[in-house]
């Protein structure tokens, strides 16, 4: 093939996207269904040692140790938020991939945010800071990256945006990833959708 006709191509002509998008697969790494793009998600901060179980939202303290599906405290004196990291991918512009993180926040915006939560509420709020709390597969350290982390209205998860430094991963959300990349990325998290794709 010359090298025009790459430039050319078309996500939508790839017969592994398009095999992507058409109907469910069955994955060979992790043996679930998937359809279409889904997010890859952490289920607790990489400082929490406990079990995995999750306690309900609505039973959060702010003393202790605690973890939910979207809030975590250790020690009474770490607070973390269940929020979003989007991945654009490159020639899909109304796509984009997600990976479901944790990140600090102080003592003072987790109360705020968890008293928005419940009402879905969160117009106005943050950005706050926050330090990543994560190891992601396949990238240099991303553990205590710094990031931005946005509250979204409507009981949706925030958005973090990472400080721009020269990483792998900030440079990722910044300008995308192609569809071989991000092939990648499942892969190394434990989604390997590659032969699946080609049958
Ligand atoms: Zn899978």
């Amino acid at each position: 093939m010359a090298s025009e006709d790459w430039i050319t191509l078309r996500l939508e002509d790839d017969p592994r996207w398009r095999r992507l998008h058409n109907r469910p697969f069955v994955c060979r790494t992790c043996g679930a269904t998937h359809e279409g793009f889904f997010d890859v998600f952490c289920v607790r901060p990489e400082q929490w040692t406990g079990g995995e179980e999750y306690s309900p939202n609505g039973s959060v303290l702010t003393s202790g140790h605690f973890l939910s599906e979207d809030f975590c405290i250790l020690d009474g004196e770490h607070f973390f938020v269940r929020s979003v990291l989007l991945i654009p991918i490159l020639g899909a512009p109304d796509e984009s991939f997600g990976f479901g993180v944790w990140s600090t926040l102080s003592k003072k915006n987790f109360s705020i945010y968890v008293d928005a939560f419940e009402s879905g509420e969160c117009d106005g709020l943050g950005p706050w800071f926050g330090w990543f709390s994560n190891r992601l597969e396949g990238y240099p350290d991303t553990l205590n990256l710094k990031c931005q982390v946005h509250p979204r209205s409507g009981r949706m998860r925030p958005i973090i945006e990472l400080e721009p430094i020269d990483h792998p991963l900030v440079d990722e959300q910044r300008h995308g990833v192609s569809f071989d990349r991000l092939l990648d990325i499942y892969a190394a998290h434990g989604h390997d959708l590659r032969a699946a794709l080609v049958d």
